[in-house]
């Protein structure tokens, strides 16, 4: 073989091929422009090496976070910022904001969210799961009647326990929408299942417009409710709020007096096992428990 005389490559050039091969497609585009501004003394050489991979970084980080938005079928993107807390004045703001730290998801426990139609649930457990997404958590987002509907195709299906095994992969589960809908027949069976397969593994959140004393209606069955809410008062932070709905708050003249005046919640009793940790609530209705 006959040896040719090897081109040598500008640096510029050996670093875009290398920018190529590391597949960094957001460096190799700013990469004429840093040399230019390096060049012009605008930058310093660390400086230069800082932006390519800053550059980089955000470009894979917003990758991440878009494609694990899409993954956990977050209904709409919602955000704490977008949340007028001054609205819902029950709502403790520092609190939620601490929720957001996410150390709840390290500690595998269940995030309570039970409210009236309207007063934020959904939107808080959004823009917690997108919190999550951002911190590198795996998240699902579903409601109770997509979810029970799932497991009872797989059931038919006979991958019962493959679909159970799928929702356990999830750091953050949340199951919005509990007690707006009858549940099927045997659904509280196959939610107990899966609540009991994430028992102390993985944390979750739940919204109910109703509470806890209501849930063997809601199952269509007391010893299910009975089961289901053992496990999940457990490791369990109850955030209650009382307020209005946001959606209504233009129209609220138009809602009848009945229906404004009466609070649809009772406040979630206290299972004798558990005790309270923290400070005690201000209102006297248990906002933290923990067994
Ligand atoms: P819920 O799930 O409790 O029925 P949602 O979270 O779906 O209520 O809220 C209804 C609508 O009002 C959503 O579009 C939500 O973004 C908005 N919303 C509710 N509360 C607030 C608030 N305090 N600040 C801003 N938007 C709110
Ligand atoms: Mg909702």
């Amino acid at each position: 073989m006959t040896s040719h005389p090897e081109i040598v490559p500008s640096v510029v050039d050996r670093i875009k091929r290398t920018l190529v091969g590391l597949k960094m497609p957001c460096a190799i585009e700013i990469l004429d422009a840093t040399v230019r501004q390096l060049e012009r003394g605008e930058m310093s050489a660390l400086e230069a090496i800082d932006a390519l991979l800053t550059e980089e970084l955000t470009l894979r980080e917003n990758r991440r976070i878009k494609t694990a938005l899409v993954m956990a079928r977050l209904s709409t993107i919602k955000t704490l910022a977008s949340f007028d807390f001054s609205f819902q004045p029950s709502l403790d703001k520092n609190r939620i904001m601490a929720l957001a730290e996410l150390k709840f998801i390290d500690r595998t426990e269940v995030l309570h969210l039970v409210g009236p139609p309207g007063t934020g649930k959904s939107h808080l457990s959004l823009a917690l799961g997108v919190e999550a997404i951002k911190a590198g958590r795996s998240v699902y987002f579903t409601t109770l009647a997509d979810l029970v509907g799932a497991l009872a195709k797989a059931e038919r299906e006979g991958i019962l326990r493959e679909r159970i095994r799928f929702f356990c992969r999830f750091a953050l589960l949340i199951v919005d929408e509990i007690g707006y809908l009858p549940v099927i027949p045997g659904g509280g069976n196959l939610f107990f299942q899966l609540v009991n397969a994430r028992y102390e593994k993985g944390a979750m959140i739940l919204t109910s417009n109703r509470g806890f004393a209501e849930w063997g209606d809601v199952f269509g069955d007391p010893v299910v409710a009975t089961a289901l809410l053992d496990r999940l008062l457990h490791h369990a932070i109850v955030v209650q709020i009382e307020g209005s709905s946001y959606r209504l708050r233009q129209h609220a003249e138009l809602v009848p007096e009945h229906i404004r005046s009466k609070s649809l919640i009772q406040p979630p009793p206290i299972p004798e096992t558990t005790k309270r940790r923290g400070r005690p609530p201000k209102n006297g209705s248990p906002d933290h428990i923990k067994g």
